[in-house]
């Protein structure tokens, strides 16, 4: 597996040192050519948590990443209705990217709640997965910790590292693919700990890139003053 793309979905409310180590980890570990960053516009598990507008989280990712052309940043999930499925924006890069089969990168936290995503069995369909290890959480094999989803439809390689799957789609009849357990050096960063900081005041110097410390502190859009707005965006 070199010189592929990886597609790296989420939040980024906001996005931190810790997404950025982690792709930087994985780009290296997999010799990929490029990493992709989509933040979603609507997650579709709602959280209580103030959330940044998508075009304003849109705007710290690009600015984040201009300046290392290995990572790049797309906007499709901010430009369709309703709620940003994976699933549907695999189709969008399946097509895209055809015949390269795109990679999908989480951390272990999403991956254990994968089959509450929608349509879980076509999102393992349309790409292949690497499910990166984040702390306090140090997994270093799927056995003995995968999610109910792959009862019965996967086997194991690699020392439990690698995850051979089969499913039942439609309406292509069996399809397979994989899931790659990646242990990388993750930073032990959270965006839910950066928004505390800020909704207190607090410094959050180097848990940010530099280059956007000062936008996302200015913003105000994690402190409390800000809350009741913000939380409805
Ligand atoms: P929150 O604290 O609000 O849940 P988060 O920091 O987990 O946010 P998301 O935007 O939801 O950020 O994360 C996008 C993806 O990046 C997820 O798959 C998540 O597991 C992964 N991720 C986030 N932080 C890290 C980290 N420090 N190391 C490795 N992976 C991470």
């Amino acid at each position: 597996m070199s010189d592929g793309v990886a597609l790296f979905g989420g939040t980024f409310n906001p996005i931190h040192a810790g997404h950025l180590r982690a792709a930087e980890e994985v780009l290296k570990a997999l010799k990929l050519r490029q990493i992709i960053f989509i933040p979603s516009a609507i997650p579709p598990h709602k959280s209580e948590a103030p959330l940044a507008p998508a075009e304003q989280r849109l705007a710290w990712i690009k600015k984040a990443t201009a300046e290392y052309p290995c990572f790049s940043v797309n906007s499709l999930e901010l430009e369709r209705e309703g709620p940003s499925y994976t699933v549907d924006t695999l189709l969008a890069f399946q097509r895209k990217l055809a015949p390269e089969r795109p990679i999908f990168l989480l951390g272990w936290d999403a991956f254990c709640h994968l089959g509450t995503w929608h349509k879980p069995e076509q999102v393992l369909e349309l790409a292949d997965l690497v499910v990166l290890t984040r702390p306090p959480c140090d997994v270093l094999s799927f056995e003995g910790n995968l999610p109910p989803l792959f009862s019965g439809r996967a086997t194991l390689e690699d020392e439990g590292r690698l995850l051979r799957t089969t499913f039942d789609s439609e309406p292509k009849g069996r399809a397979s693919g994989w899931v790659r357990l990646l242990p990388i050096q993750a930073l032990e960063v959270s965006a839910s700990e950066i928004r505390e900081r800020l909704r207190k005041g607090g410094s959050v110097r180097y848990l940010l890139p530099d280059s956007i410390r000062r936008d996302v502190v200015e913003s105000g859009f994690y402190s409390d003053a800000n809350r009741d707005e913000s939380s409805t965006q």
